[in-house]
């Protein structure tokens, strides 16, 4: 599966699912039913997220080796170097090919938290470094990260996409945006980037409102907002089944809009989770919005 051949040549909008790996072997066993179910709403490809620091190298492997390997699914692996040497990156590329993946989507991830880990003296510094190394070494498709309201740690906006420019310039061709709920963020983000010379697709990320107190929790840390009008609903839900209906609904009238406005594809954030996501592919196609 080569992800920016895909966007090149697809003639409608494509969904993809991400996962992270399954932390225990009780664990393992629900992934594979998660991925089995979701698999069956064949989608144009589903990735596997990666621990910084290599913390889930292991078992992000065998989870893209279970999808790619025996599933047959179309799969995209994760790799987020902070801390590692330019020789773990080595090995774990060099294992992910071995398995027939042809799309890597470049991280730089953040320090583990709550750890005693000491980045290798060699690491890099940022994404854009870690995209260079890579595209001069192999022939991954490669995908990378951006913000539509900055990164938690950019100096502004505008120097985000500065450094968004840099990674497509060191080999990405792809971008997946971290998850906003004001659309608005989104449209006026793509405007940006486009006038700053990033030409390659952007696809909005999508999150649906699981829990609130998942919701509220992530925002903080992923410095998405939450639109007042959302929040006050979000309130009102009394259980988990509220939220979770809550969140179907918004995150079908976000999809709704952003396929009006052209995206060229929707990356749902399953967060290892069933329902919401099914349920939102099912009504854009019962609508007759995505294929
Ligand atoms: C779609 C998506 C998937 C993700 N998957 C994972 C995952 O699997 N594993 C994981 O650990 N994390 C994941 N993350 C989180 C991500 O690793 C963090 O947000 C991390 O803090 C930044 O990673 P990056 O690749 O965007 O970093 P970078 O692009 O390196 O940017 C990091 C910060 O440095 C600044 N910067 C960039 N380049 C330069 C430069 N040359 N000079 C000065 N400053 C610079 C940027 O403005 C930004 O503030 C994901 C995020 C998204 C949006």
């Amino acid at each position: 599966m080569r992800v920016a051949t895909l966007y090149k040549n697809q003639t409608h909008p494509s969904i993809s699912f991400e996962f992270f790996p399954p932390r225990d072997e009780k664990a393992e066993v629900e992934f594979t039913t998660v991925v089995d179910q979701l698999a069956t709403l064949a989608p144009d490809y589903m990735s596997m997220t990666f621990g910084a620091g290599g913390s889930t190298s292991e078992g992000s492997y065998q989870a893209v080796k279970m999808m790619k390997q025996e599933k047959k699914l179309p799969t995209v692996a994760y790799l987020a170097g902070f801390g590692l040497s330019p020789d773990s990156i080595t090995t774990v590329l060099d294992r992910y090919k071995a398995l027939g993946i042809e799309t890597i989507f470049v991280l730089r991830g953040d320090e583990p938290r709550g750890s005693d880990f000491v980045p290798h003296p060699d690491s890099f510094s940022y994404a854009s470094d870690i995209l260079k190394f890579i595209s001069d070494r192999y022939d991954f498709d490669l995908g990378c990260a951006g913000y539509p309201e900055a990164h938690v740690q950019a100096e502004s906006l505008e120097k985000d996409i500065e450094y968004l420019k840099l990674k497509q310039d060191n080999g990405a061709q792809y971008v997946v945006v971290q998850y906003f709920y004001d659309n608005d963020f989104f449209y006026t983000y793509v405007d940006k980037c486009r006038a700053a010379g990033v030409t390659v697709p952007i696809i909005p990320g999508i999150m649906p409102i699981y829990t609130a107190k998942l919701t509220n929790m992530l925002c903080k840390l992923c410095g998405s907002t939450l639109p007042q009008g959302i929040k006050k609903q979000l309130d009102n839900t009394k259980n988990a089944k509220e939220a979770a209906a809550l969140g179907m609904d918004v995150a079908f009238e976000q999809c709704k809009d952003l396929l009006a406005h052209g995206v060229d594809g929707l990356h749902f954030y399953t967060m290892d989770r069933v329902p919401s996501v099914t349920r939102i592919v099912q009504r854009l196609r019962e609508e007759k919005l995505i294929k």
